[in-house]
């Protein structure tokens, strides 16, 4: 079974239907003005036992503050669980807790509780981080109407092509090295937009075109355009060294820990993003938009249909 159908099985009946669960359905709850998100990162899953351990507590708070940048709303509080394997030095536990000091100062998240366990397994530390939404509550998944449009923070491709370069010694590459270690999410300030402009959104973590799939309801689909996904310059130089082009971009569209937003806005709300996102200084990339059932797909320059659209990463149980 993979994690969805385990979620869909288990885990959904034990929601009792508590409508700030959206079903499981989405990057957050929402209880009270609050929502709330909850990610872990396994030794040799999510990071390298190599990996400095000064980079594991900045991409935790990072991959949790991406689900709550791309709902529109500021962090607020965050909790931490820590399974520290027995055989680790305590030096590595003060640069677990170094790093983890950095980020939490640097987005001025307060550490409000949490765990802390011994294990002769490998190191996990997971986080719950709390949010409030800017406007009367978070934007959500599949709420993309036929005719909004697509956008993206950011680049894509650096997490795929910064994990096999470190994998393989490559001396290139440095940013996207880096990315993967401590993940480049988008500016707190997005989170404005999209609470001003976007009408559903969910961040990038599985896969960007499995992931914009999560956009639309079950009666539209999404229309992507493979020409027009951003990458980052050393992440098209790593694509032209491929001779198969197109299925390069695939490869890194399907890969996922981008941790950017994907977000759809309505025609109108268009000119009001884009001025915004500019005096911002904020990258979005049009990629997109959502149509009617039958007319979607990834589509070359050519507007030849190159994949149905692919799943998401998800992990096996
Ligand atoms: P994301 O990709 O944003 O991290 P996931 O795909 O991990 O989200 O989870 C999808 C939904 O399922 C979310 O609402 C999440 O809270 C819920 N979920 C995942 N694992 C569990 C679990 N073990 N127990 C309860 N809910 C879970
Ligand atoms: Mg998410």
């Amino acid at each position: 079974m993979n994690e969805f159908d385990v979620i869909a099985k288990f885990f959904v009946p034990l929601t009792n239907n508590y409508k700030g669960a959206y079903g499981l359905k989405d990057d957050v709850a929402f209880i009270d003005g609050i929502i709330l998100t909850s990610d872990t990162l396994v030794e040799e899953t999510h990071f390298r036992t190599q990996d400095d351990i000064k980079t594991i507590g900045q991409k935790l708070v990072r991959v949790n503050l991406s689900d709550i940048i791309c709902k529109g709303a500021m962090p607020e509080f965050s909790i931490l669980n820590l399974s520290w394997p027995s055989q680790r030095r305590e030096s590595d536990l003060i640069g677990f807790c170094e790093g983890l000091k950095t980020a939490l100062n640097e987005f001025g998240i307060p550490l409000i509780g949490g765990d802390t366990t011994k294990t002769n397994g490998p190191l996990i530390v997971s986080m719950t981080m709390g949010g409030r939404p800017l406007k009367s509550g978070p934007i959500l998944r599949h709420k993309g109407k036929i005719g909004d449009a697509i956008f993206v923070s950011g680049d894509i491709g650096c997490a795929k092509v910064g994990f096999d370069a470190l994998n393989t010694g490559n001396g290139d590459f440095d940013f996207c090295k880096h990315h993967f270690q401590i993940p480049q999410i988008p500016k707190l300030k997005l989170a404005e937009l999209i609470a001003d402009f976007a009408s559903s959104s969910l961040d990038v973590s599985d896969g960007l075109l499995g992931d914009c799939k999560k956009l639309c309801q079950e009666d539209s689909e999404i229309k992507l355009n493979l020409e027009r996904i951003p990458f980052h310059r050393e992440v098209e130089n790593w694509l032209k060294a491929h001779e198969n082009h197109e299925k390069a971009i695939l490869e890194l569209a399907s890969w996922g820990d981008d941790y950017q937003s994907i977000f759809c806005v309505e025609e109108s709300n268009i000119a009001s993003l884009l001025k915004a996102a500019k005096s911002n200084e904020i990258k979005i990339t049009r990629i997109g938009e959502i149509v009617s059932k039958g007319a979607g797909g990834l589509f070359n320059r050519d507007n030849i249909i190159l994949d149905p659209l692919r799943s998401s990463y998800s992990h096996e149980l």
